[in-house]
Parts: C-alpha cells; sequence; structure tokens
C-alpha cells in the first residue's frame, strides 16, 4: 500500500477511536481513563499528522467533514462510499504510488 495511504487509513482509525471516546459518557471518566487515554491518542494522531502531506491532508479533512470517513476500502471493484464502480485500472496506479480518488464521489480509496 501507499504509504501515505497507509497513514490516513490509520489516522482515520485513530479518529475514530478518539470519537468513540469522547462520545461515552461519565463511565470512563469515573475511572480517570478518559483524559488521559485521550490525551494519548491526540498526541498520536498528532504525530501522525505531522507524516502526511498538507495538501493531503487538507482533502483528507474536507473528506471527513463532508462524508464522516475520508478513506475507503473498494470491494468488488466498488467504493464502499458511495457504491460507484472503480476501473481496475486504479489499482495498478496506486501500487504504482499514487493515490486514487472515486470519481463519483471523491473519497480516497484504497484496496484491502
Ligand atoms: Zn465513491
Amino acid at each position: 500500500m501507499h504509504p501515505q495511504l497507509q497513514l490516513l487509513v490509520a489516522l482515520q482509525d485513530m479518529m475514530g477511536m478518539i470519537r468513540e471516546i469522547e462520545e461515552q459518557g461519565s463511565e470512563l471518566e469515573d475511572m480517570g481513563f478518559k483524559t488521559e487515554g485521550l490525551e494519548k491518542l491526540k498526541e498520536a494522531q498528532a504525530e501522525l499528522e505531522a507524516k502526511i502531506d498538507p495538501q493531503l491532508m487538507g482533502q483528507f479533512r474536507r473528506l471527513t467533514k463532508k462524508f464522516g470517513r475520508a478513506v475507503v476500502p473498494v470491494i468488488g471493484n466498488s467504493c464502499t462510499g458511495c457504491f460507484a464502480q472503480i476501473p481496475t485500472s486504479f489499482v495498478s496506479k496506486t501500487n504504482a504510488g499514487r493515490l486514487q480518488r472515486c470519481e463519483s464521489c471523491g473519497r480516497i480509496l484504497y484496496w484491502p
């Protein structure tokens, strides 16, 4: 997988975890986990973000705001964000080091 793409997928997972913790109620707060755990995750998030190309990071943020998930897997030649067909030629282009976005919804694609 494209190294930047790998970072984006990891970042997206991390953001999901952070969101989950933030949405969880007082139960975690009582255990003192919430604040401490969140801080660590946010530090790790910042580290990841620093490794990602700023332009790509901008795209990622815009897409995340719009869709919730900016990076989606292609399964059975379909974008799992909008279910549009993805040309098979996209796979080889991505393997060659280029990031591909869904032509229909614009999400960044990866092949799991
Ligand atoms: Zn799509």
